[in-house]
């Protein structure tokens, strides 16, 4: 566009053609991640918003698989597969919109897809061709299945996501060459999609060495002996989607199943998380805007004080506060995805920002959105509640606010705390 089409003073015109004719591209999305958004926001209303009740109060161990074989039959299992083999291409930028659409309903369904992509995440970067042979075709199959990534052990947390830390991680999962397998043993805790994956990605340590030096990851397939799929985790929130303690115990793994090399797992672990935590702050940028969209009907038809709510003072300086909170998110991660897609070395710093000022302003949006609904907000059936509890869950996974304000000032100081 040529500057004269900005005439001095600017007409609302002008700024119509500016929107349109000279926004960055990184705040326009794609046409396919456009055309992606509005079918996740369809089945997300459709699909899932009339399970989610249900499925929140369902016993701790019951899993929907018919909500994840109607994602399924949409492609939001194959969503960062390449075009070539008929997966959806829409990389990082693609997954993170579609789990603010599915966690603006139910962040506990977002997080079954979004782990089943991180575990296929581990088979894409590897490089494989092999392993991708194996593990990837599958999921282009009619019937859903799911996959895992397996790093929390019950001595070891942040010790497997804090290098530094990585020292104080001992007695983890381990694995012993024995031929031309590896044998696993060990027990995984917390394993979103663990209680019904086909397979894990499972992070061990070479047996003998330090973890900062032998940690690998496996494609380990979860029906082999020696694998035992144990207790549900009884959550406050993500109640629909299971988190499973995995235990193995002399379980036989191929050796070409170790994905990116034996004792690369550190380096590969920071590539995955770079990923993932752009789409986790998509999830809470999801859940803070799925709260404030009920807070903020809410706010315009109940008449408190002779108007309506959001006409009193107090209520729209905090309506307002919620908005912008939720646009800057969005506008994190959003950046954050779209340099996971396209910079090298992969970036630490932008996902795990990103992922810090999501996490935290789900927690303040949501509680802002249940006081502004008094005590229908404290109720199940009106949805907010719900949200409060989600909202504290991805402030845990994909790394903690010590764990990613430690990644942030490394990039800062280039040097950790
Ligand atoms: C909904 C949900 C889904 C999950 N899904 C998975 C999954 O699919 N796969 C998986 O492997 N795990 C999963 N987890 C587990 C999760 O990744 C871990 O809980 C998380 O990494 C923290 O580990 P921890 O609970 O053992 O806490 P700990 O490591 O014991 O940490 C406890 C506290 O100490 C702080 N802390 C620890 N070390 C330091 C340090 N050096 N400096 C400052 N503070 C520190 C932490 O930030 C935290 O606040 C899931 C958890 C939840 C809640």
């Amino acid at each position: 566009m040529t500057s004269t089409m900005i005439s001095n003073p600017p007409t609302l015109s002008d700024y119509a053609v500016l929107s349109e004719a000279s926004m960055p591209s990184m705040f326009t999305l794609p046409p396919d991640v456009q055309a992606l958004r509005e079918e996740v926001r369809d089945f997300a209303q459709k699909v899932v918003k009339p399970r989610v009740l249900a499925n929140d109060l369902a016993p701790a161990d019951e899993f929907d698989w018919e909500v994840v074989q109607a994602g399924h039959e949409l492609g939001l299992l194959r969503l960062t597969m390449p075009k070539e083999i008929g997966g959806r291409g829409v990389g990082v930028l693609g997954v993170a919109v579609a789990m603010e659409e599915l966690a603006s309903v139910c962040a506990s369904t977002a997080l079954i897809f979004g782990a089943s992509l991180l575990g296929q995440t581990a088979v894409l970067l590897s490089g494989d061709p092999a392993l991708q042979a194996r593990y990837l075709p599958p999921f282009l199959g009619d019937q859903a299945l799911l996959s895992c990534n397996a790093i929390t052990e019950d001595v070891a947390g942040c010790d497997l996501l804090i290098p530094d830390n990585a020292e104080f991680a001992t007695d983890v999962t381990t694995a012993r060459r024995d031929g031309d397998h590896y044998v696993i043993n060990g027990i995984k805790r917390f394993i979103t999609n663990g209680h019904v994956a086909r397979w894990c990605n499972v992070f061990a340590n070479i047996e003998g060495q330090p973890v900062a030096d032998g940690l690998t990851a496996f494609i380990v397939d979860l029906d082999l002996e020696g694998v035992t799929r144990e207790a549900v985790a009884d959550k406050m929130g993500y109640r629909a989607c299971l988190g499973t303690t995995l235990v193995f115990e002399n379980v036989r793994v191929p050796a070409t199943n170790v994905v990116f090399g034996e004792g690369k797992g550190w380096n590969f672990l920071t590539a995955q998380s770079n990923q993932a935590r752009a789409t986790v702050a998509a999830i809470s940028t999801g859940v803070a805007r799925g709260a404030f969209d009920i807070a903020k009907q809410w706010c315009g038809e109940r008449i408190q004080g002779g108007r309506p709510l959001y006409q009193h003072q107090f209520s729209a300086r905090k309506i307002a506060e919620m908005s912008a909170k939720i646009d800057a998110s969005r506008l994190l991660y959003l950046q954050a995805a779209y340099q996971a897609n396209n910079m090298l070395p992969s970036p630490t710093y932008g996902p795990a920002v990103a992922k810090l000022f999501a996490d935290r302003i789900a927690i303040e949006v949501t509680e802002e959105a249940m006081s502004l609904m008094g005590a229908r907000g404290y109720c199940r059936e009106y949805g907010v509640e719900k949200f409060v509890r989600e909202s504290f869950g991805a402030r845990i996974y994909e790394g903690t606010p010590e764990v990613l304000a430690i990644a942030i000032t490394g990039a800062l100081y280039g040097h950790r705390v």
